[in-house]
């Protein structure tokens, strides 16, 4: 329950985003109230993710995306090296058939956007079944653990003097004699409580908040993802794979839980969605609703036929979530940010990324705009 009921700033959603914005402005003196709907912070899409701290390479239809990651990269690594995971090889490969991009282009792309890549070594070349994969590339990615990255965040946050309401969800905002009026919903009841001004950065909760709330809601597209956990044998033990750029997959750690992460470009979308105002359903109760039929079999064999050992993996887990995605993404599968300043209402603020480093783009844009909420 919120100590107070009037606050500078409200932020819907303590996922990685929203404990990075409550910081921001509870550092610089606001009184910040920081509302997560779950017991814990950063179990969300913030942890429900594949790890890879991006450095370019995954992007090589979206130079802007690939050069923004080349930005971020470096600034994360320094940030947070606590949860920072470089004890692997990386490799990127390309397949030969239904490839969005050859050997010469991901290189000629690396060039391009400064990214270090160089031919693998023939002992991880023939890992591989060169039927299908037309080169392999070591590269310089790492991984993060979600967990530590929550435990840094939780730090920052206290000695922010951010105040943080577990258990509490947001059920509406609207327009209140100039400022805005928030209406939660806690353990112990219902409460109204105003600020100056509100953040959404609830990712694919964002429009349930809106519709809620009887605004417009934000062209978003939604994907029912799996990601396998796995053991790996000891042959790819300190190495992850991805092979770009079409319908295959990635091998990477997944250090928070001691284990590797295994996605499909074909099986970790189970099925996708759009928003339907007059048959709203919330993306956070479709994941609940989800049976999770794991695909972790078609994912395995189709993975093995361009990686044989991953017949080897054994499957101990999968994660679900949602992932949401602007309708641009889709064409290039770039990751621009959302951002929509003063969204249908004064004071009400829309953010959504979509890769964790894309949390300095939003900053930065908070920052360029300061005097409006300072
Ligand atoms: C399958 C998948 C793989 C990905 N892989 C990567 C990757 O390898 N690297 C990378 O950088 N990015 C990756 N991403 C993207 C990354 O996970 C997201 O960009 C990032 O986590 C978004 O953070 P967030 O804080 O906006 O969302 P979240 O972490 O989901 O936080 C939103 C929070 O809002 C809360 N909330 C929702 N509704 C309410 C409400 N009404 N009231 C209060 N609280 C509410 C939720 O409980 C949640 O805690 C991946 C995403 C997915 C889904």
């Amino acid at each position: 329950m919120p100590i107070s009921d009037c606050y500078d700033i409200v932020v819907i959603g303590a996922g990685f985003f929203g404990m990075n914005i409550a910081e921001y402005f509870a550092r610089r003196g606001k009184k910040v109230l920081l509302c997560e709907k779950y017991e814990a912070c950063m179990t969300r899409a913030s942890y429900t993710n594949q790890a890879r701290i991006h450095n370019g390479y995954h992007y090589p239809r979206s130079v802007l995306t690939a050069m923004r990651s080349r930005i971020s990269f470096p600034r994360f690594v320094k940030e947070f090296p606590e949860c920072v995971v470089n004890d692997f090889s990386k490799y990127y490969g390309i397949g030969k058939i239904l490839s969005k991009v050859n050997a010469r282009q991901f290189e000629e792309f690396c060039n391009r956007i400064g990214a270090e890549c160089e031919e693998a070594s023939p002992s991880v070349m023939k890992l591989f079944d060169s039927h299908y994969i037309e080169k392999i590339f070591r590269v310089r990615e790492y991984a993060f653990d979600s967990k530590k990255l929550c435990e840094i965040m939780m730090k920052r946050i206290r000695e922010a003097n951010v105040e943080l309401s577990c258990s509490t969800s947001v059920e509406k905002v609207l327009e209140h004699n100039g400022g805005l009026k928030v209406e939660i919903v806690t353990e112990d009841g219902k409460y109204v409580i105003s600020a100056k001004h509100v953040f959404n950065c609830t990712y694919s909760n964002i429009n349930s908040v809106n519709q809620s709330s009887g605004i417009k809601l934000i062209p978003l597209k939604y994907e029912m993802t799996e990601m396998a956990l796995v053991e790996v044998p000891d042959e790819l033990k300190d190495k992850a794979f991805t092979i770009m750029c079409g319908p295959f997959f990635s091998l990477m750690p997944f250090p928070s839980r001691d284990l590797y992460s295994l996605s499909h470009v074909r099986y970790t979308p189970h099925y996708e969605w759009y928003d339907d105002r007059d048959k709203y359903i919330s993306p956070l109760t479709v994941c609940d609703l989800d049976k999770k039929e794991t695909a972790f079999h078609e994912m395995q064999f189709d993975s093995a036929r361009y990686l044989p050992l991953i017949r080897k993996c054994r499957y101990r887990d999968s994660l679900w979530e949602v992932k949401t995605l602007l309708p641009s993404s889709e064409t290039d599968d770039s990751r621009p940010i959302l951002f929509k300043m003063n969204y249908e209402l004064n004071g009400y603020h829309c953010v959504m990324g979509g890769k964790i480093d894309n949390v300095y783009d939003i900053i930065t844009t908070i920052d360029q705009n300061k005097e409006v909420f300072l």
